[in-house]
């Protein structure tokens, strides 16, 4: 199938597959959109199954870029980046460097920082070949850095946001909460909730992020194929995405799923699922703005990290503005998300 027929094609605006023989690395830049500003989005580094798994990733992957940075009323349009990992390329400095070559041959139309897969570390590496980066060490109090920790804050705020609207209670307290994915957001996430008193149920196919989940935090660890299905009050996916379908929907006992993952659902389809199930869905691209937010006033150098927390914390103000018009007009909470980004990209095009 070609690009332009794809079922994931939605205007984007340009496709790039890069190639370095000195490292084998083989990289996928979808940039989706540049109307509100450089295409900004994280770089993931998956084993995909094959390449059309991975093109399919990234051109989800960019548009969603551009719905949650124009939702979060950042001055970035929409992108991202896949490196196809395989054991012939591990990571090293030589790969991170070669993928900065690649963003910096777009000359600013693409912004990157890390996603699943990659770190801090890594991008400190990018940084060696090209400016248009972000997400690295910051000095304290400055904005950006990890972006992980703002955007599981910006989820707990979702999380507390949805437990209003649905469960009409103040706090997490008592509720359970199942967490699937405990890496870079899992864990901070699981932090915040252990804090607020909520009770911790987790999976992760990685036994050492389950470990060190574990060590910092109570929580009961459940097998991968169980956690979706858990008897709990609130699913927090954290860990990849095309995890809500015609097939899981129907098993998932809990009343909220808010969590960090992209592409939480499969089809659009499966949002409607959800809400016939009276499943209270909290889009993925506005409950995890947090980290772009992060990583967008590291870019421009604007802000300290007290303006990223005070932004990070609008996160629930416009999650809550979803619910009460998902509650007022009976439509699904990802349709109306979904129409406010598009009419926003739109504007700006
Ligand atoms: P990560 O790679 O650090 O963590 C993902 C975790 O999920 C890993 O521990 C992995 O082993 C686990 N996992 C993978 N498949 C699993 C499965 N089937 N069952 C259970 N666990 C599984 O990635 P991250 O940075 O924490 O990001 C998590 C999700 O949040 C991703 O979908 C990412 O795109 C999204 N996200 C992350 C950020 C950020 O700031 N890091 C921002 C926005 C969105």
């Amino acid at each position: 199938m070609g690009v332009f027929d794809h079922a994931e094609f939605d205007d984007h605006e340009s496709l790039h597959y890069f190639y370095d023989a000195s490292t084998g690395l083989k990289a996928i830049v979808a940039v989706h959109s540049t109307a509100l500003g450089p295409a900004a989005g994280g770089t993931r580094r998956w084993s995909y199954s094959n390449e059309s798994d991975a093109l399919t990733d990234v051109l989800r992957l960019s548009r969603g870029m551009s719905y949650k940075n124009a939702v979060a009323g950042l001055k970035f349009g929409g992108g991202k980046a896949v490196i196809l990992a395989s054991e012939e390329t591990p990571k090293s400095p030589e790969l991170f460097r070669a993928f900065g070559r690649c963003v910096d041959s777009l000359g600013g139309r693409y912004i990157t920082a890390e996603d699943v897969g990659c770190s801090t570390d890594d991008m400190r590496y990018v940084r060696e070949a090209t400016q248009f980066v972000s997400g690295l060490p910051q000095d304290a109090g400055d904005a950006g850095g990890d972006p992980s920790p703002w955007t599981a804050l910006g989820c707990f705020g979702g999380i507390e946001a949805a437990v209003q609207a649905r469960l009409g209670a103040d706090s997490v307290a008592g509720l359970r909460v199942a967490v699937q994915g405990v890496g870079h957001v899992g864990l901070y996430l699981c932090r915040l909730l252990h804090e607020a008193g909520a009770e911790l149920v987790i999976a992760d196919v990685n036994g050492d992020n389950l470990n060190m989940t574990t060590d910092a935090v109570p929580a009961t660890v459940v097998a991968p194929s169980e956690l979706l299905f858990a008897d709990v009050d609130i699913l927090a996916p954290c860990a990849l995405g095309n995890i809500l379908t015609s097939h899981t929907i129907p098993k998932i006992k809990a009343k909220i799923v808010a969590g960090a993952a992209n592409n939480q659902l499969s089809t659009p389809a499966d949002g409607i699922r959800l809400a016939e199930r009276d499943i209270l869905y909290a889009p993925d691209y506005v409950i995890n703005a947090g980290g772009i937010i992060s990583v967008a006033a590291e870019y421009y150098g604007e802000g300290s990290e007290e303006d990223v927390r005070s932004d990070v914390g609008r996160i629930r103000d416009r999650l809550q503005g979803i619910f009460k018009e998902a509650k007022e007009t009976g439509r699904p909470t990802h349709e109306l998300a979904d129409e406010l980004a598009r009419k926003m990209v739109a504007a700006a095009r």
